[in-house]
């Protein structure tokens, strides 16, 4: 594998940089190998990974091991691209933007600082996975539960910096972060919210701080370097109760968005259930050649047939209910009802109640199992998530529905979606699996990434969250007044990041001096 360099950066200074990052974090954390720089590229990536090379990584263990380098950075003029544990799969893994930039690692910083159960928040680094914060809340026997995505391999950090989100009442993680620490790219150190009083004992428990308030600022961002995290987590509750619901139709997602969202907004569900095809179970378990050998999607009836060989219905939605018996009981008496208007078949419910197996509770339990999806099609695996935000509306849904469909149907991929309930909004996730060495469907896909996000963006729908070879494509959907959110972001990055160092092209924005780079 040939080494990409920065762009204007030689290689003498780049060899440079480089020993003086070793002088920072010792050779050995310093990772700059053919094989090295593979194992940071996008190995999901649609026949596109040689978009997004890094030229090295750098794994620092403290702070001021970051600070060193953030320092390193700004003197050779070297790129940094900050990750939490690199397991962004399906939007670029731990691979950055630009090619040549260098994977700043926080892999090695994963101390719990701080778990308090009485206010129910924790502190984090950012490489505690959700696995390592889980186990500790486990061994210590803290009844406080997590909020976690169905792929658990991430970082609480990372995942809550994108905004990914889990499925309890704490569900959108973004949400339950609570004051941070952060370098900036110019070299500054700062906290967020209460924690800029140097002695405030109230930095995890109120948000906004003192004037502007800047969390939301460092999330989908390239404005800083974020070493801690401050995060809400949810108190145990007393019972829990689980309504798992088939739906025959591929239609019935309309009426069940407008059954569920206002009994959403209004509290009687109070975390986001996902209404997804139930392809999903089928593609975790099993590979598309035991079913079906054809070209093309997958056939409509051939997919019936499955289903029902499965007792499956087209979409399946868990839902959850959190807090005590008999509200749950109330609560799930109206959902009930809601639904027999539509379907007549007896609704699964699951009963939890404080002292039974975590397993069946609805807690956030970590699990990897959904990744099993890319064994689907086949061969080495992979898959890209094109993820639009819609109104929770019927009228809204069942467009994008059937929009989405046609055009995966079009270039013979099979159709994998999910409709996540928030409060007003649905996040709509399109997960693409094909093989990756097949060459000609990684291109289709490729191109059907692109006129999806025309698509939605000609029907007023933006994406939530997007794979690194998209983010020009989709800052530029935001164009209001010629997209003057895109030149204030640019603004508040040349202020904070005047050499251009931290993650250059992030959400489609660059730095002034690379400008020209963007698509
Ligand atoms: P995970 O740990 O969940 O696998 P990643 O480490 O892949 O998540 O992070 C996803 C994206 O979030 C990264 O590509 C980067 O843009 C951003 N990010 C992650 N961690 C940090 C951090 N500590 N500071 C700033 N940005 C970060």
């Amino acid at each position: 594998m040939r080494l990409v360099l920065p762009p204007g950066v030689s290689e003498t200074v780049f060899q440079k940089a480089l020993q003086a990052l070793a002088g920072v974090v010792g050779k050995q954390w310093v990772l700059a190998t053919d094989e090295d720089r593979e194992t940071f590229m996008d190995f999901y990536a649609a026949g596109d990974a040689d978009l997004h090379v890094p030229s090295a990584a750098v794994g620092p263990q403290s702070l001021e091991e970051v600070q060193a380098i953030v320092r390193i950075a700004n003197e050779y003029k070297v790129p940094l691209w900050p990750i939490s544990r690199g397991k962004n799969l399906g939007y670029g893994a731990a691979a950055p933007c630009m090619s040549g930039t260098v994977v700043l690692d926080l892999a090695r910083m994963n101390r719990i600082l701080d778990v308090n159960e009485r206010f129910g928040y924790c502190l984090l680094e950012p490489g505690v996975g959700f696995f390592d914060l889980f186990h500790y809340l486990q061994a210590n026997k803290i009844k406080l539960w997590m909020s976690i995505p169905a792929n658990a391999w991430g970082s609480v950090v990372g995942n809550a910096l994108e905004r990914g989100y889990g499925y309890t009442p704490y569900g959108e993680n973004t949400r339950n972060i609570c004051g941070l620490e952060v370098v900036l790219p110019n070299g500054e150190l700062v906290r967020t919210g209460n924690g800029a009083m140097s002695n405030s004992v109230s930095w995890q428990l109120f948000k906004y701080g003192y004037g502007p308030s800047w969390d939301q600022l460092f999330c989908q961002s390239n404005f800083g370097i974020v070493t801690k995290m401050g995060m809400w987590l949810m108190p145990e509750p007393e019972a829990t109760l689980g309504l798992n619901i088939q739906l025959p139709n591929p239609d019935d997602v309309g009426w069940a968005i407008d059954e569920l969202a206002p009994l959403r907004m209004r509290g009687v569900i109070e975390q986001s259930p996902s209404i997804g095809n139930s392809l999903r179970f089928v593609a975790s378990a099993t590979q598309r050649s035991q079913w079906y050998q054809g070209d093309g999607a997958l056939p409509d009836d051939v997919l019936l047939e499955i289903l029902k060989k499965n007792n499956l219905g087209w979409w399946t939605v868990n839902l959850r209910l959190y807090g005590y018996d008999e509200v749950n009981e109330v609560h799930a008496r109206i959902i009930r009802e809601a639904f027999r208007k539509h379907v007549k078949q007896e609704i699964e419910t699951v009963k939890w109640h404080r002292g039974d197996s975590i397993e069946n509770s609805g807690a956030g339990v970590p699990a990897t199992n959904a990744l099993q999806i890319i064994n689907w099609r086949g061969g080495r695996g992979g898959h890209i998530g094109f993820s639009p935000v819609l109104p929770a509306a019927s009228e809204h849904v069942l467009k994008q529905f059937h929009s989405t469909k046609k055009r995966y149907e079009e270039i013979g991929v099979d159709y994998y979606g999910s409709f996540t309930l928030f409060e007003r909004y649905t996040t709509n996730v399109n997960m693409m699996v094909y093989d990756r060495d097949d060459q000609e469907m990684t291109s289709k896909v490729r191109a059907l990434f692109k006129v999806l996000i025309a698509d939605a963006a000609r029907e007023g729908y933006s994406e939530y969250r997007t794979h690194i070879s998209y983010m020009d494509d989709v800052a530029l959907t935001f164009d209001f007044n010629h997209h003057s959110l895109l030149r204030l972001n640019e603004a508040v990055k040349e202020a904070l990041d005047p050499n251009g160092i931290l993650a250059p092209g992030k959400q489609g924005v660059w730095p002034r001096a690379r400008r020209p780079a963007r698509a």
